[in-house]
C-alpha cells in the first residue's frame, strides 16, 4: 500500500483503515507483541504500520519524579511484515521501564506499550517484567481446586469496588492496607476489630456469595497514584489495559508490586472459596491522548464520516472492536488476565458498543483455555448513545442476545426496573414500591424473560443477570427512599422501606437467571441519594461496616435466600427445559406466585409452552477438557418443590397450593436456620398459603 506513513486527516485514516487492502496486508496474528522477557535479552514488538520510525526508549525509573538521570538509552526498531516493528536489547531487563517513540502522521509521540504487562507510576512508561517473580507463594496451583470443582455452586455475584470494600476504619483492616488489594488478604477482620463480627472476605464467606465482581482494577487515569490517597474514582477510564491499577497497591512506583499484590488478592478470595470476576472497559479510553493513539493514530477509534470522534460511550471516544487489531487486542488481553491472574469471569462495560463477532470470539478463545468454559462472561447490553461502528457489524445489545453465545450473559434492565422502578426517573416506582399492573413483568422476570415477552430471546436463563442494583444509579435503599418518602432521610431506619427491600431481594434472588447485587445492598447501603457517585469522595462511596451490622437481620435475610438457591439445583439449569418446571399459580392483583419443581416430571401447567420445542437449543456441553460438569440437580437439594409468592399489595393474600402438606420456610422477614445453616420450617400448612402484605412467602417440600 502506498503512502500510509505520511500525514492525513482523520477522515482519510478512517477510509484507509476500513479498506479491504489494509485489513489484508496489515493484520498481524502473532502472539508475541509487547516485551518478551528472557534472562539474557528482551525482545520488543509493536504493531505500528503507519509509522515512519519507531525507537524503544529505556528508563531506570517509571517517572522523572523519582530522581536522578532516568534515561538509559534508545534502541532503534526495524520494520517487518504486517507493520510490526521489532528490536532486541541485551541483558536482564526485568525492572527496566520503556516507551516507544513513534513517528507517524507527521509527528513523533512517546507512548507506553499497549501490550505492556507492567508500568511505572501513573502508567506513563511500561516496565519489562519477569512474570514468575510476581507470583505469590503457591500461585502455580492455587486455582486448581476451584477450576476443577465437580459440583460448583450456582453463581451469586457480589459487585464491589476495591477501595470501597475496606477503606472505612470500621472494616477492621490495618490502616496501611485499607482501600488496597492487600485488604482482601487479611484472613480475619472484624467490625472495628471485633472478630465476632466478620467484615470483608470473612463476611463474604458468611453471606454465601460465590463470585466477587471487582470494579475496574486495571490501570486507570483519574486518580493520581502518587497523590495522598484522598482521590476516589470508580475507574472506568482505562490507560493500560494489561496492568493493575497502581493506587490499589502499597507501592505504585515499582511495577512488579501491584502485580504481586493483585495476585495475592485473587488467591485470598480463592482460598475463601470465592471466584473473581474482573470488570473490563474496552469500549473507550481515558482520553484520546492514549497509548493507542500514540502508536497508530486513529486506528483504534471509531470516527464519524466527517472525521469527528464517535461518542457512544459518552466518555469522549469509542474504541473500534470491529477493527481486526483491536479485536485481537481485546481477545489477547482477556486471555492474558484469565491465565496470568487466574480470573473466573469478565464483565464487559457497555458491551453494546462492541460487535457480536468480537464477543463471540472472546468466548471461543476463553473456551480454548484449560477449564476456560467455566469462565463467566457477561456485560451491559446497551450503549450510552449511537456509535459509528463500521457497516456490516452487529452491536452486542439486548435485542441481539440471540446472536451472542448462550454463555455470554447480560444485565437484565427489565427485571431491574420492573421490581423497583426506572433508574432514570428517580421517583418512578416499580412492583415492590407501589406501581400497579406489573404482575406480568414480574412473571417474566421469574423466567428470566426467556418467555420472549421483552421483545428479545435469551438462549436460556443463565444468559440473564437478575438484579436490582449496581454501582451505577441509586443504591436500592436510596431508590426505595426516593419513591417512598416525600422528604427522604436516608440514614433513618424505616420499616416500610425495609419491607420493600426484602421483597425486592426475595424476587430477584428467587428468579431464574444469575443473581447479581451491589456490595452493601444487603445492609441497606446508602449514598445519601447520590446516583452517579463515580468521583464523589471515598467516604460517600465506601462500605460502612457499622451500618451493615445495624442492618444485620437484613444481611441474614439475604444469606437465607442465597442458601435456599444453593440447595435447589434447578437454579443451575442452563437450558430452556427448566421453564417447564415452573407453573404460575392463580393469584390476585399485586401478587405473583409460582410452583417450581426441582426434579422428576414437569409442573402441572408449564410457564411458557412456546419454549418447549426450543428446550435443546442453547445447551452447552461442559464435559470437555477434563472439567466435570455437575448435573443441573445438585446432590444437596433440600426440597423437591418450592412455592414462591410475591405480594406487593397492602393486604394479605390467600393462594391455593398444589395438594398435600407444605413447609413454610419464609414469611417475608427472616429465615430460621440450624447450626449447619440449613433452613428450617417455621410451620406446616396445606391447601392454601397466606402471603402477608409486602412480603415474599416461600414454601418447600
Ligand atoms: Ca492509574
Amino acid at each position: 500500500m502506498k503512502n500510509i506513513t505520511g500525514k492525513k486527516e482523520p477522515a482519510e485514516w478512517k477510509e484507509l483503515f476500513e479498506s479491504e487492502e489494509f485489513r489484508r496486508e496489515y493484520f498481524y496474528e502473532g502472539s508475541d507483541l509487547g516485551a518478551g522477557y528472557r534472562a539474557e535479552w528482551t525482545s520488543f514488538k509493536v504493531w505500528a504500520p503507519t509509522a515512519k520510525r519507531v525507537e524503544v526508549k529505556l528508563y531506570r525509573t517509571g517517572s522523572d519524579r523519582e530522581g536522578g538521570s532516568a534515561e538509559l538509552g534508545r534502541v532503534p526498531m526495524k520494520r517487518g511484515r504486517q507493520g510490526v516493528w521489532q528490536a532486541e536489547a541485551e541483558g536482564d531487563l526485568a525492572g527496566v521501564y520503556y516507551t516507544y517513540l513513534v513517528t507517524a502522521n507527521g509527528e513523533t509521540r512517546e507512548c507506553a506499550d499497549i501490550y505492556g504487562r507492567a508500568a511505572g507510576v501513573n502508567g506513563r512508561r511500561s516496565m519489562v517484567v519477569n512474570p514468575e517473580e510476581t507470583n505469590p507463594e503457591g500461585w502455580e496451583t492455587e486455582h486448581e481446586a476451584l477450576q476443577t470443582e465437580a459440583d460448583p455452586k450456582s453463581p451469586v455475584i457480589y459487585e464491589v469496588h476495591i477501595k470501597d470494600f475496606s477503606n472505612d476504619e470500621s472494616s477492621g483492616v490495618p490502616a496501611v492496607w485499607r482501600g488496597k488489594f492487600k485488604a482482601f488478604t487479611c484472613p480475619e477482620t472484624g467490625l472495628n476489630g471485633d472478630l465476632s463480627k466478620p467484615t470483608c472476605v470473612a463476611y463474604l464467606k458468611r453471606l454465601g456469595v460465590t463470585h466477587v465482581h471487582l470494579l475496574p482494577m486495571f490501570d486507570y487515569g483519574s486518580v493520581d497514584e502518587a497523590g495522598d490517597g484522598g482521590q476516589f474514582n470508580w475507574g472506568y477510564d482505562p490507560v493500560n489495559y494489561n496492568v493493575p491499577e497502581g493506587s490499589y497497591s502499597t507501592d505504585p512506583f515499582h511495577g512488579e508490586v501491584r502485580i504481586r499484590e493483585c495476585k495475592e488478592m485473587i488467591a485470598a478470595l480463592h482460598r475463601a472459596g470465592i471466584r473473581v470476576v474482573m470488570d473490563v472497559v474496552y469500549n473507550h479510553t481515558y482520553s484520546l491522548d492514549s497509548h493507542f493513539q500514540g502508536t497508530v493514530p486513529y486506528y483504534y477509534y471509531r470516527l464519524n464520516e466527517d472525521g469527528s470522534l464517535s461518542n457512544g460511550s459518552v466518555c469522549g471516544n469509542d474504541t473500534a472492536s470491529e477493527r481486526l487489531m483491536y479485536r485481537k487486542f481485546m481477545i489477547d488481553s482477556v486471555c492474558y488476565w484469565a491465565q496470568e491472574y487466574h480470573l473466573d469471569g469478565f464483565r464487559f462495560d457497555l458491551m453494546g458498543l462492541h460487535d457480536v463477532e468480537t464477543m463471540n470470539e472472546i468466548r471461543r478463545a476463553l473456551d480454548a483455555l484449560p477449564c476456560g468454559e467455566r469462565i463467566l462472561m457477561y456485560g451491559e447490553p446497551w450503549a450510552g448513545g449511537p456509535t459509528a461502528m463500521e457497516a456490516g457489524n452487529i452491536q452486542a445489545v439486548k435485542a441481539n442476545a440471540g446472536l451472542l453465545s448462550e454463555r455470554i450473559a447480560f444485565f437484565n434492565d427489565d427485571t431491574r426496573d420492573s421490581i423497583k422502578g426506572s433508574v432514570f426517573l428517580a421517583e418512578e416506582p416499580g412492583f415492590v414500591n407501589g406501581k400497579k399492573g406489573l404482575e406480568d413483568n414480574i412473571r417474566s422476570s421469574v423466567v428470566a424473560w426467556c418467555d420472549g415477552k421483552g421483545g428479545y430471546q435469551p438462549h436460556g436463563p443463565l444468559q440473564v443477570l437478575s438484579y436490582v442494583s449496581a454501582h451505577d444509579n441509586y443504591t436500592l435503599w436510596d431508590k426505595l427512599m426516593l419513591t417512598g418518602c416525600e422528604k427522604p432521610d436516608f440514614l433513618e431506619r424505616d420499616e416500610e422501606i425495609l419491607k420493600q427491600n426484602r421483597l425486592a431481594a426475595g424476587i430477584y434472588l428467587t428468579c431464574l437467571g444469575i443473581p447479581f447485587f451491589q456490595a452493601g445492598e444487603e445492609g441497606a447501603r446508602t449514598k445519601l441519594g447520590v446516583g452517579d457517585s463515580y468521583n464523589s469522595p471515598a467516604d460517600l462511596n465506601q462500605l460502612d461496616w457499622n451500618r451493615i451490622y445495624e442492618y444485620n437481620e437484613l444481611v441474614d435475610f439475604y444469606a437465607g435466600l442465597i442458601a435456599l438457591r444453593q440447595h435447589f439445583g434447578a437454579y443451575k439449569a442452563d437450558g430452556m427445559e427448566v421453564l417447564n418446571r415452573i407453573a404460575f399459580l392463580d393469584s390476585p392483583d399485586d401478587t405473583a406466585a409460582f410452583h417450581f419443581r426441582g426434579s422428576g416430571g414437569c409442573a402441572a401447567k408449564p410457564a411458557a409452552e412456546a419454549v418447549r420445542n426450543r428446550s435443546e437449543r442453547g445447551r452447552h456441553d461442559g464435559r470437555r477438557k477434563g472439567c466435570r460438569k455437575a448435573g443441573p440437580e445438585g446432590r444437596t437439594d433440600w426440597w423437591q418443590e418450592l412455592v414462591i409468592i410475591y405480594n406487593a399489595g397492602r393486604r394479605n393474600a390467600e393462594i391455593a397450593l398444589p395438594g398435600g402438606r407444605w413447609q413454610v420456610l419464609c414469611e417475608g422477614t427472616y429465615f430460621e436456620r440450624d447450626s449447619d445453616g440449613r433452613l428450617q420450617a417455621l410451620r406446616e400448612t396445606e391447601n392454601k398459603a397466606c402471603a402477608a402484605a409486602m412480603s415474599v412467602t416461600i414454601l418447600g417440600r
